[in-house]
């Protein structure tokens, strides 16, 4: 039977909605808590391949594809080997996580799983939850739903990393399974900051991707021409399959997700600026930011807190910057970031963790003229 009124209600179950279910499913606080999950979608497919950085051992360590301690960059200058120890690069398949999020929820009483279309949320003393299958009732309600505002936002520096890649099976033993391609930028569209990237799972299989970051989208043909030629170019490749194909459009931007909170209602993932505006990653954000949600609401404070760092969204800031208005130094600045720093610096940066002098550090090694420029411009236009 379904409650009448739920504690929470969870609408989206990607990434972030599952990464939250997940952990309060597995914090015994919210053992007589009832929540529901709503998503318009079955989440069956494997429709994301989630890569990340992370120490030790993970939460989803067995769910994983593939993991590395080794990656490479390259450049029309350079060839950079990345030593990630103690980090590994870990990839793991959306298809593999969805399933067992599914079999653990199944599993738990106290939690309802709804396959409907959310189309609005009503927020009084509780909030209303309406569907395409009837209204439900929640106290709290964590929506990754994008706000139509941002789309439309002209305030905000937007750059959308987007991608097309190809899972290859070759007849030949062409990839080398233990170092994956984090950038390569001797391939790119000119003109723009793009790059291939190349997750080898055995010699004969790899998701190689071409992924650009630039304020607008290209057709399709232009992704395929790219990565036929990066193939191409692979010495001793010969005959190849695709087996799969994935797209994506991650949007990297400083627009004010956070100020979409309201008392009842936590914005989460996407919807909630969980993606880092300057890298387009967000998964491990998932992880942590989901914990720090059950941390609060078992210290019995609002979920609906900031989670923004202001020096952070500066640099942020000031990086979109420097890709929306001059794109095409794109290869330059990535690499003299990695060749002057090490991979694991660049990671404890972007993960936030640095301390303000190592900041100062890191960013005195990025050439200066294209950031001078790009704070000139947001903050001393005329
Ligand atoms: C193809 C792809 C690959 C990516 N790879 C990486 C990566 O390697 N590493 C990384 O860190 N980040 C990656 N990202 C970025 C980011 O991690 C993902 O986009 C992530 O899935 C975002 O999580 P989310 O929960 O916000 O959104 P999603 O995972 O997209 O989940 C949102 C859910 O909300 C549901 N929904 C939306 N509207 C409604 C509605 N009205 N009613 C009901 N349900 C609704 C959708 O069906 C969906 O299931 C990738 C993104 C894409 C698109």
């Amino acid at each position: 039977m379904i409650p009448k009124l739920f504690d929470f209600a969870i609408v989206g179950t990607g990434a972030a909605g599952l990464q939250l279910a997940l952990t309060m499913l597995e914090d015994s606080f919210f053992q007589d808590k009832q929540v529901l999950l709503i998503d318009k979608d079955a989440k069956v497919n494997n429709d994301h391949t989630w890569c990340y950085w992370e120490k030790g051992i993970g939460r989803y360590d067995h769910l994983l594809y593939k993991s590395w301690e080794k990656g490479l960059f390259l450049s029309s200058t350079a060839q950079i080997e990345l030593n990630l120890k103690p980090y590994r690069y870990k990839m793991l398949r959306s298809g593999d996580f969805y399933a067992y999020a599914k079999q653990k929820i199944e599993s738990a009483t106290n939690f309802t799983r709804i396959q409907a279309e959310v189309l609005h949320l009503k927020e009084g003393e509780n909030v209303q939850v309406e569907t395409g299958i009837g209204v439900f009732s929640a106290r709290h309600v964590f929506d990754s739903r994008i706000d139509p505002a941002f789309a439309t936002d002209k305030k905000s520096t937007k750059i959308l990393q987007h991608f097309k890649g190809w899972m290859i099976e070759s007849v030949e033993p062409v990839f080398h399974p233990d170092q994956f391609v984090m950038m390569d930028y001797r391939l790119r569209k000119a003109g723009t900051s793009s790059f291939i990237y190349v997750l080898p799972s055995t010699p004969y299989r790899a998701l190689v991707e071409f992924t650009l970051f630039t304020p607008d989208l290209i057709r399709e043909e232009e992704y395929d021409e790219i990565l036929k030629k990066y193939l191409s170019a692979i010495p001793g490749i010969g005959n190849y399959t695709i087996t799969e194909t994935e797209m994506g459009i991650i949007p990297m931007s400083d627009y004010p997700f956070h100020k979409q909170h309201t008392q009842r209602i936590t914005k989460i993932g996407t919807a909630g600026g969980w993606v880092k505006p300057s890298s387009g990653y967000s998964f491990y954000n998932g992880k942590k930011f989901a914990e720090r949600i059950v941390a609060a609401i078992k210290g019995g404070h609002s979920p609906s807190f900031t989670l923004t760092k202001p020096r952070f969204r500066f640099y942020d800031r000031i990086f979109l910057d420097v890709l929306f208005h001059q794109n095409e130094r794109g290869e330059e600045i990535f690499t003299s970031m990695y060749s002057k720093n090490k991979v694991t610096d660049i990671f404890r940066f972007l993960d936030e963790e640095t301390s303000l002098w190592e900041e100062l550090r890191i960013i005195n090694r990025f050439p200066h003229a294209p950031f001078l420029r790009a704070v000139k411009n947001r903050y001393f236009r005329l």
